[in-house]
């Protein structure tokens, strides 16, 4: 490396894990892709519940040696350069980076490629645990961690890494669904959040009457988004789930608040055979009094099952990527409402602030042509 390479910087958002209000924008070392790698130009990354507990200090671990992480794991790129070796893919093509990475003992699970179900919990994943993520204009990534996604999906792209987290739950929801004799038709999802909202179209999407729940009024845009999709939207604050469950129970019900008391409420609304997937996690510590027999006795006379699902296999990009390729047809122009606030990079500190109406925030580094 010459040292003009060592000169070459790009902006970046750096924390301090462990440490709350650490983050700050700052110049880091842009380098080339080695072989087998390729440079990404960072497009947009979306802000999630994981990103604001790693700015609280909550979460989060620096790749190793270092002190800092960069965090942002929800991205969309385009292909800058590419490493000697790499063939399959090409300069300026659109695509969405992989977040977990195989652990390096190789367990049975990721060398089978199912790192998301890694057996030693030594995985790594971009922006959250032991490796960098995507909150900088560039960065340098292994060429077989990235899915190439249509132009025609530039802004909703951003989208593919959340949606991914629904595509697994919902395959966990449909292997732990015994009923063949009677196929799952009703869906409930709790909280109208980006990985709730997404949720419930990929359920309406695959033919299910699904209601969301959340706690905002019925004329809010998350209740208007929900109901352009043909969703049923309850505010369970007027209108208790409890009340408008239909007759024999939900048959699938995807969690995807967080807030663990909801759990003992969702599980009671559960259908025979029915399946609670929860995909949310929040940092309390809520302590709620259950009847346990009851739960106890309820799961097993009624054959219910209570799963709990976390990341994503390749399998699930390339589904997430076809399905808003789907939904793009199905409902036009009704996925890029999820979006609902953009910052530029100097502003990232902005899409960290939670607004109850707001469902995504992005943080756009390039907006690209127009759409
Ligand atoms: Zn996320
Ligand atoms: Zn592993």
């Amino acid at each position: 490396m010459t040292e003009k390479d060592n000169l070459k910087k790009h902006r970046a958002v750096m924390v301090t894990p462990g440490k709350a209000d650490s983050e700050q924008l700052t110049d880091v070392a842009s380098v080339d892709p080695a072989a087998g790698q390729v440079r990404l130009k960072i497009l947009e990354v979306g802000i999630c519940g994981t990103d604001v507990e790693i700015a609280k200090g909550f979460y989060g671990e620096s790749p190793k040696d270092h002190l800092r992480l960069i965090p942002g794991h929800e991205s969309l790129a385009a292909i800058e350069s590419l490493g000697s070796g790499v063939n399959h893919l090409a300069e300026g093509q659109l695509v969405v980076p992989i977040v977990r990475r195989p652990c390096l003992e190789g367990c049975a699970a990721c060398v089978n490629g199912r790192w998301d179900l890694c057996l030693s919990g030594n995985y790594r994943e971009h922006g959250i645990k032991a490796l960098d993520g995507f909150l900088q204009e560039y960065t340098v990534v292994d060429a077989d961690a990235v899915i190439p996604v249509s132009p025609s999906l530039r802004s909703v792209a951003v989208l593919v890494e959340p949606l991914t987290i629904v595509e697994k739950a919902m395959e966990e929801a449909k292997a732990a669904y015994p009923n063949r004799w009677s196929p799952a038709q009703t869906a409930l999802v709790t909280g109208a959040g980006p990985v709730g909202m997404l949720a419930a179209l990929l359920l309406q999407q695959h033919g299910m009457e699904v209601t969301i729940l959340d706690q905002r009024p019925v004329d809010s845009p998350k209740a208007q988004l929900a109901g352009a999709a043909g969703i049923r939207y309850i505010d369970d604050r007027n209108t208790p789930i409890e009340k408008m469950s239909p007759p024999g129970g939900y048959h699938w019900i995807i969690e995807a608040t967080g807030y663990s008391p909801l759990l003992f409420r969702a599980a009671n609304l559960l259908s025979r055979n029915g399946v609670l997937v929860l995909t949310g996690v929040t940092s309390g510590h809520h302590a709620v009094t259950v009847d346990s027999d009851r739960v106890n006795s309820t799961l097993v006379l009624e054959n219910q099952t209570i799963v709990g699902s976390v990341n994503a296999a390749r399998h699930h990009y390339l589904a997430a990527a076809a399905d808003l390729l789907d939904w793009a047809d199905r409902w036009p122009g009704l996925t890029q409402q999820l979006i609902t606030a953009e910052y530029p990079l100097d502003q990232f500190a902005q899409a960290y602030q939670k607004s109850s109406d707001g469902i995504k925030s992005v943080v756009v580094m390039d907006k690209g042509g127009q759409e």
